[in-house]
């Protein structure tokens, strides 16, 4: 990768064609100057023209050797890119999805839309099913549209989702960009319920951003309202103090259950008003990381309850795909030249070390057998708490009431439950 960035870099300085339209400028010049002179003394004609021959000449030469830096450059990078990007490809090998091209176009569909990219995505239907009338492929829509359901609600499921993704936008960028809460406030009242069932924090989370920026002296809409005038009432306190106290007293009501000690920690903090910095509450009051992860909770939660990941399966797979591609392909270079075959369907022969955040499968192996769990042999729970894979229940029971291999408790494998990790 390094020696693509370098060559990526060498390539950007060299493909500059400034010399090469200097030049062009300087053949120009010659010949207007040529065409000037000559009309000026046409007795001296073939002196003029051979003075311009020479000086066009030597521009021309300059523009060339331009021109070859710069188409040497150029095959450099190809070559570069090729080293780091060209998998072996064989004839004999069958494309799982060609058949199956609308998926990946959904797939591409889907992932514009939750981009926010209304436009491009809306282009891309376009053209993905003109394409598919001219070329025989599936477009968006799936060839076999009676035997899948899903189909009938495509379009109208991606325009619902595109209305949907407008709203999470909008939020979103008066959150980001304008620091206004009332929008995300507003949503995550209505869908109160659905958030609670979810054990969500959002509801929580924005209240206490907006007491945070009440306390430091915003309205909690991004204006910033001055925190330095002492209240009217003599209290001793700045007006932006007690405006944050009243806010607390309405809104944490309904969180005390849930919420208490976090609740007292920041009424108890505004006693540090006059130097928060300083104070054990200093982290709570830091505005800037509250509204990355406001914005990232709330983003979370909003697609969560439209039954989608937090983040684009499309960017996930690549990005996942890129980084195990190289290893997935040593692997088969080496099995053809051993020409050994790889049996083991559900699992890869080798490690691809992924990023935490690319793991969504937690993996069970199975204490009895040492196997790990698959989807024909998931593991079951029994009873007793303790967890087996089925295969391994089946042979241990026979069918009947068995004693658990690591406790004393008996069940009926009729009793044991499947496991989701
Ligand atoms: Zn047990």
């Amino acid at each position: 990768m390094d020696d693509l960035m370098k060559e990526h870099a060498r390539f950007a300085n060299k493909a500059s064609f400034s010399k090469t339209q200097d030049s062009m400028q300087q053949v120009l010049a010659a010949l207007e100057k040529a065409r000037a002179d000559i009309v000026a003394n046409p007795n001296g004609t073939p002196l003029h023209i051979t003075k311009a021959k020479s000086g066009i000449k030597s521009s021309f030469d300059v523009a060339n050797s331009n021109l070859k830096d710069v188409n040497s450059a150029s095959k450099s990078y190809e070559k570069a890119l090729n080293k780091v990007w060209k998998l072996p490809v064989d004839d004999d090998e069958e494309d799982a999805l060609a058949s199956q091209s609308y998926l990946i176009n959904r797939a591409i569909a889907m992932h514009l839309l939750r981009e926010g990219q209304f436009d491009v995505a809306s282009t891309f239907f376009r053209e993905a099913n003109e394409a598919s009338t001219i070329n025989g492929h599936s477009g968006i829509k799936s060839p076999n549209p009676r035997t899948d359901k899903q189909e009938l609600s495509w379009e109208i499921k991606s325009e619902r989702l595109q209305a949907q993704f407008a709203e999470m936008y909008h939020i979103l960028d008066e959150l980001k960009n304008k620091q206004n809460l009332d929008p995300a406030i507003t949503w995550a009242t209505n869908h109160s319920e659905q958030l609670e069932s979810r054990g969500s924090n959002l509801e929580f989370e924005l209240c206490r951003l907006r007491f945070v920026s009440l306390f430091l002296g915003y309205d909690g809409n991004g204006n910033f309202e001055g925190d330095v005038d002492m209240d009217a009432d003599d209290t001793g306190y700045p007006a932006s103090v007690l405006r944050a106290a009243t806010y607390a007293r309405e809104a944490f009501a309904p969180f005390q259950d849930r919420y208490m000690a976090d609740i007292h920690k920041l009424v108890g903090a505004m006693a540090y008003w006059q130097n928060m910095p300083d104070s054990p509450y200093a982290d709570l009051f830091s505005p800037y990381a509250a509204w990355d992860d406001v914005c990232s909770s709330f983003t979370r939660e909003f697609c969560s309850l439209l039954g989608l990941s937090p983040s684009s399966p499309l960017f996930i797979a690549c990005t996942a795909g890129s980084i195990a591609l190289p290893i997935l392909s040593k692997v088969r270079s080496i099995m053809r030249t051993k020409r050994t075959e790889w049996t083991t369907q559900e699992e890869l022969p080798v490690e691809i070390p992924l990023p935490p955040d690319y793991m969504f499968h937690s993996i069970f192996v199975c204490p009895v057998s040492k196997e790990q769990a698959t989807d024909a042999n998931p593991p079951k729970m029994m009873p007793c708490g303790h967890v087996i894979c089925y295969e391994s229940l089946k042979s241990i029971s026979k069918n009947a009431r068995f004693k658990c291999p690591y406790c004393p408790a008996e069940s009926h494998p009729k009793e044991a439950k499947s496991v989701y990790l």
